[in-house]
């Protein structure tokens, strides 16, 4: 079929409420992520099947997606569904502890891994981008990723402004306002600080402001630089579209003399063809050029690129904190346009996450299947009840609630660690408990919990979750390949592994999972041990790279670690 299918038209994002179509909560729990992926609501283009992330898709194409949902409509509480780029491609009985669905997207052999042999399959229907959590069925709009942007934009201001509140009085100036990078504004003014980002395509914009993640919007770089001054010498918090080009923002900026106190980017620069727009264009005629003449997009792309990063390095240079914001676009200007100074400033994970990746810290999300907000306000009660002492955990879920808007499902995303407390982790914990309070009926349906792919074990990606690792293990991807077997050995109930998310086919490697809370023994079971083991691989793979932190969690939480060297 062309067209979108007729299912999801009558759907319009995910059944909500108590009544099921599938024969379990498991089968169930995946017909709605697929659909609340798919939501208009949470997919930046869901004609075309695409969640976020350039081209990341939910489904191979629309006969593929009704395909998938009919079989989950009949798949037994002891079979498993396998999926294939987005398209259901095999079912066979297992167990009742296995996972419902498993995943495999975008993954080709290393010497064939890259975006030439991509595209030439895609073109013949053979394989889909995933990306990250669009083609496993857990993306949940720009409020999945507020919580990382935000505390990594904390982390920041602790480390280069550790006299001032947040972020108060800073300028951060960035570009791409889509479904990730539009959560950059309003991490921003959450940490207090004032935010310019530059984006080209004006529906983007406005979908940003409609949905509160930014505040004002201007075409005049002069205003933008003028209204961000004055905000930020009064510590107001602000943030500012301006549409425009981020390369031409850059030049402009240093023209005149303005230099940011930090700057980044989230435009999707690691798809050159897809992802990123040429400067001299508008959005339409860009468009246009990448139908007529695919090769001359990609090179006049590149170019602007390196204009961009070209920025970025000049504005270091003049004193603005730098770092890339996961798009791997210092890898693009070091490969196709041989800028050598690329990598001067930073990936965001070894400056100011990987602390966290070694404690078996990272994010992860959980959705209401109900539909209903009050259960989602619930699980915040349950998590500021269970962790009560973590100040900042408690401050994140109030400005949750009172800045973050639900899209689709309501759901809620949090950084828990490992930290083993009598022989539960964070994660576990807090997953038992839901499982508990969905089991006493305070919860009026399941509550599924997973995560991104970016997490402490689960990712291999020498541009980004991996870049700079202490023992040079960048690029070896056994990591994440062990971690999806691990989910399946403890029986997560939709398990996933990808190539290229975040940075590009051939760039990384990386998995999901999704544990369905549904308030039976047997989910507190998965719960506990997927909980367990799941971020156990971040303190393993850490501590195997020899970080301290890691080893020092290995020990106060009782994780076994074979052979260690410290
Ligand atoms: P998206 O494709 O939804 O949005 C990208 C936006 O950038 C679009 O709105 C596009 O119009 C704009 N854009 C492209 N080229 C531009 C240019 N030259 N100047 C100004 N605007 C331009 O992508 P997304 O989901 O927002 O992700 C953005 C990037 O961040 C991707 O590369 C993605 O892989 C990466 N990413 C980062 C994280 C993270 O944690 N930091 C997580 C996921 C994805």
């Amino acid at each position: 079929a062309d067209g979108p299918s007729s299912e999801w038209l009558d759907y319009q994002g995910s059944p909500r409420g108590t009544d099921i179509e599938c024969e379990g909560w498991r089968q169930e729990a995946a017909l709605r992520m697929l659909n609340n992926n798919l939501d208009p609501e949470v997919a930046e283009n869901p004609e075309d099947l695409v969640v976020y992330g350039g081209t990341g898709r939910a489904a191979r194409s629309w006969d593929a997606y009704d395909a998938i949902l009919s079989e989950l409509r009949t798949l037994d509480d002891d079979e498993t569904l396998l999926v294939q780029s987005g398209k259901p491609v095999g079912r066979f009985k297992t167990h009742e502890r296995s996972p419902r669905v498993l995943i495999a997207n975008s993954n080709l052999v290393g010497a064939w891994d890259d975006w030439e042999h991509f595209h030439e399959l895609e073109s013949k229907g053979l394989i889909m981008y995933g990306q990250m959590t669009a083609g496993s069925w857990a993306y949940i709009g720009t409020q999945g990723i507020i919580q990382g942007t935000f505390e990594t934009l904390a982390e920041a201001a602790r480390q280069h402004f550790p006299d001032r509140e947040g972020l108060e009085g800073t300028i951060t100036v960035t570009a791409g306002l889509g479904g990730m990078g539009g959560a950059q504004p309003l991490a921003v003014t959450m940490n207090r600080g004032v935010c310019i980002a530059a984006e080209v395509d004006e529906h983007r914009i406005d979908r940003r402001i409609e949905t509160d993640y930014c505040m004002e919007k201007t075409d005049d770089i002069d205003e933008a630089i003028e209204l961000a001054e004055d905000a930020a010498a009064d510590g107001e918090p602000l943030s500012i579209a301006l549409h425009t080009n981020a390369a031409e923002m850059f030049e402009g900026m240093l023209e005149r003399d303005f230099v940011p106190d930090i700057v980044t980017d989230q435009t999707s620069a690691h798809d050159e063809l897809e992802g990123y727009y040429p400067a001299g264009h508008t959005v339409e005629e860009a468009d246009a050029l990448r139908e007529a003449d695919p090769d001359r997009y990609v090179e006049e792309s590149l170019d602007t690129m390196q204009r961009h990063v070209e920025g970025l390095l000049e504005m270091q240079e003049r004193g603005s904190v730098a770092f890339e914001y996961g798009n791997n676009i210092r890898g693009q200007v070091e490969e196709h346009r041989g800028v050598e100074n690329a990598f001067d400033f930073p990936g965001f994970v070894p400056a100011y996450i990987r602390p966290l990746f070694c404690r078996g810290k990272g994010p992860f999300r959980w959705v209401a299947l109900s539909g209903d907000e009050a259960d989602i306000h619930r699980t915040d009660a349950a998590v500021k009840e269970l962790f009560p002492d973590k100040e900042q955990l408690h401050r994140w879920i109030d400005l949750a609630q009172e800045r973050v808007s639900f899209q689709g499902l309501p759901s809620r995303v949090c950084w828990l660690g490992y930290q083993s407390d009598d022989g539960l982790t964070e994660r576990a914990r807090f997953a038992l408990r839901i499982n508990e309070l969905v089991a006493d009926g305070e919860i009026s349906a399941p509550v599924v919990v997973t995560r991104d792919h970016l997490d402490a074990g689960s990712v291999a990606s020498p541009n980004r979750e991996t870049e700079a690792m202490k023992d040079g293990s960048d690029a070896v991807a056994d990591w994440p390949i062990l971690n999806a077997l691990l989910n399946c050995a403890a029986g997560a109930d939709i398990v996933s592994v990808h190539d290229g998310g975040g940075v590009g086919i051939g760039n990384s490697l990386h998995t999901n999972n999704h544990v369905v809370l549904d308030g039976s023994d047997l989910a507190a079971e998965k719960a506990r041990r997927v909980f367990t083991t799941d971020p156990g691989m971040g303190v393993i793979r850490h501590a195997d790279a020899g970080y301290d932190e890691a080893l020092d969690e290995a020990t106060t939480s009782n994780v076994h670690v074979p052979m260690r060297e410290d």
